[in-house]
């Protein structure tokens, strides 16, 4: 950022290049804009104040560095910026703002006033405008910075109030807005006042941590897992200035839509549908269908690798190395989860059934000797690298004490009793040795002394046609047999049944129902591991009962199914003591 520099008017080349478009559309809009212009400002302390879902009134003052007083008529003047003066520029746009468009557009559709003062002015100046233009202005005694005040938003235009919706709906929007700078800016000191009430603030301290307290509220902020390199120690991101930082959420912290999930890029809160999904994709299996996970994610990447100038109110970006980003994203997400992934513990709710997925029913499992930190990789087909010390053991040895309900494993660990679910357990387990079978071996494959023919619907088919190579990594030989029949010749050993026809036709089934899930690969794991799984009301005699717990221990990811339900429940040795009164 050019500090101290002064507002000029851009070329027409300069402004010919600049994706026009509309800026302000709603008052969350307008209060993005003045944030913006704030924190490119250098501001410690930005307080947001509005009224009326900001229709009414929209207010943000900052302690930046201000606007020198002969200069506050040309930053309402279009195309006027100090943040950009060649078209060089436009190729490495290290400010939140560049096109010097958001003061002339919110003029044109409310009344404004700007008050600024340098730190070093002996006072403040002030204007005010009506329709775009200046009907007063003079000086005035205020705080070194700067405070702009926007009311009657959309006065004059009708028809954009009705496409609004309601103050309550628009002041959630602002909130969100807030939020989510707040969270990419902790240094900064944000408050957010709805309507005279302070809804939002945060301390500046510089941890994100502190500002997720103040966005989200202590607890949430305390189930949130850090994403920084430095901790991670992951030198090979920094080598190609690519590194991914913020805040991820225990999976315990689920929540029921996606707009929990903040992403920038070099602190510029964008939406991308891309990016939103792979910080989704790195909670694969570890949440239940329609939960969504509370994360912060920021991506540092060099200016000129970013093209901001795609969207008018700046909020998509063009990433030169969108794939590499996507999986930096979602390796480096699911490193910090494998890592700590706790067990859903089994607390006088979760007698009643609750899962790991409802907050509250997971301890943290810091400190406890049983759930030692994981590390390591969650499956062949997504590589973390393995920083450290080899990896631990990711459960405690259990021992199987008995079965209850002909479902639940009763195992004793060092800290206490463990309910293991038979189904969800070696559904895990065979999901992971399916996932990481790139060519079924000779004894994983079982060939049919007369091939069996199947007849498809035309929708199974077409899934056979797309998951073909899937299927035969996994063992399966199916050849097209005349118009909508296929030949079986070879299925998974582990499909086991007698009717293969049938067996067939229920793994598709399965894999139809697992639309959600993108890579083939994993569908088809997740598939075959619940078809081939154990089931419920299945007796299990002591031997297959140890040889299940055994199998568990060694996957990455024990404490879900590939779902991402609970495969146990945990009642620790201080919960008994608890629920019995002992203490
Ligand atoms: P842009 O941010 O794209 O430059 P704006 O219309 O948002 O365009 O602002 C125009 C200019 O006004 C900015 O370039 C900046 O010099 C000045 N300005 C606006 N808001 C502030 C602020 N809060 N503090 C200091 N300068 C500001
Ligand atoms: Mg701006």
């Amino acid at each position: 950022m050019n500090s101290g520099a002064s507002i000029q008017r851009l070329s027409p080349q300069v402004v010919g290049k600049i994706a026009a478009g509309e800026v302000v559309e709603r008052p969350a809009s307008v209060v993005k804009e003045l944030v913006e212009n704030s924190l490119d400002a250098g501001a410690r302390q930005i307080g947001v104040a509005v009224g009326r879902g900001g229709l009414d009134l929209i207010r943000v003052s900052d302690d930046g560095r201000g606007v020198a007083a002969a200069e506050i008529p040309l930053a309402f003047e279009r195309h006027a910026t100090s943040k950009l003066s060649s078209e060089g520029d436009l190729e490495r746009v290290a400010t939140l703002g560049f096109r010097g468009e958001a003061l002339p557009s919110i003029a044109a559709v409310a009344a404004v006033e700007m008050a600024s003062r340098p730190p070093d002015a002996a006072a403040g100046a002030f204007v005010r405008l009506e329709e775009g233009a200046v009907i007063d202005s003079g000086s005035e005694g205020m705080p070194a910075g700067t405070s702009v005040v926007v009311k009657h938003l959309f006065g004059r235009q009708p028809a954009r109030l009705k496409f609004l919706r309601s103050p309550a709906t628009e002041a959630a929007q602002i909130a969100t807005v807030v939020s989510h700078y707040a969270l990419a800016y902790p240094e900064v000191r944000f408050s957010l006042t709805v309507d005279g009430r302070l809804t939002l603030h945060t301390p500046g301290s510089g941890r994100v941590a502190d500002a997720a307290a103040g966005v989200y509220g202590q607890r949430v902020a305390e189930s949130l897992l850090s994403l920084s390199q430095e901790e991670a120690g992951d030198a090979a991101a920094e080598v190609d200035a690519l590194s991914v930082a913020g805040l991820v959420g225990a999976p315990s912290l689920s929540r029921a839509n996606r707009s929990y999930i903040s992403v920038f890029v070099n602190r510029r809160w964008i939406r991308s549908r891309l990016l939103t999904y792979a910080v989704e994709e790195a909670y694969r299996g570890l949440l239940t269908t329609g939960r969504f996970p509370v994360a912060v994610v920021d991506i540092r990447i060099p200016p000129a690798d970013v093209d901001v100038n795609v969207h008018p109110a700046k909020t998509e970006v063009r990433l030169r190395r969108e794939r590499e980003v996507f999986g930096a994203i979602q390796r480096r997400v699911r490193g910090v989860l494998s890592r700590h992934s706790p067990l859903p513990d089994l607390s006088a709710s979760a007698w009643e059934g609750s899962t790991g997925a409802k907050a509250g029913s997971v301890v943290d499992p810091a400190g406890q000797p049983a759930l030692l930190p994981q590390s390591g990789e969650l499956s062949p087909s997504t590589p973390v690298p393995v920083e450290g010390p080899p990896p631990p053991r990711r459960l405690p040895v259990l021992r199987a004490l008995g079965q209850v309900g002909m479902t639940y494993v009763v195992a004793e660990g060092p800290d206490g009793l463990y309910l293991v679910d038979q189904h969800a357990a070696h559904e895990r387990v065979l999901f992971e040795r399916f996932l990481g079978r790139r060519d079924a071996a000779a004894e994983e494959r079982q060939a049919l002394l007369e091939p069996v023919p199947v007849e498809l619907t035309p929708r199974q088919q077409a899934l056979v046609e797309e998951m073909a190579e899937a299927l035969e990594e996994q063992g399966f030989s199916l050849e097209p047999f005349g118009e909508r029949a296929y030949l079986v010749r070879a299925v998974p050993a582990a499909l086991g049944e007698k009717d293969i026809a049938q067996a067939v036709l229920k793994l598709l089934d399965l894999v139809e129902r697992e639309d959600a899930v993108a890579d083939r690969r994993e569908r088809l794991a997740i598939s075959l591991a619940c078809h081939s799984a154990i089931r419920a009301g299945q007796a299990l005699n002591p031997e297959e009962m140890r040889e299940l717990l055994r199998q568990l221990e060694e996957t990455q990811m024990p404490r879900t199914c590939p779902h991402g339900r609970p495969t146990m429940l945990h009642l620790s040795a201080d919960a008994l003591a608890r629920e019995f009164r002992r203490r």
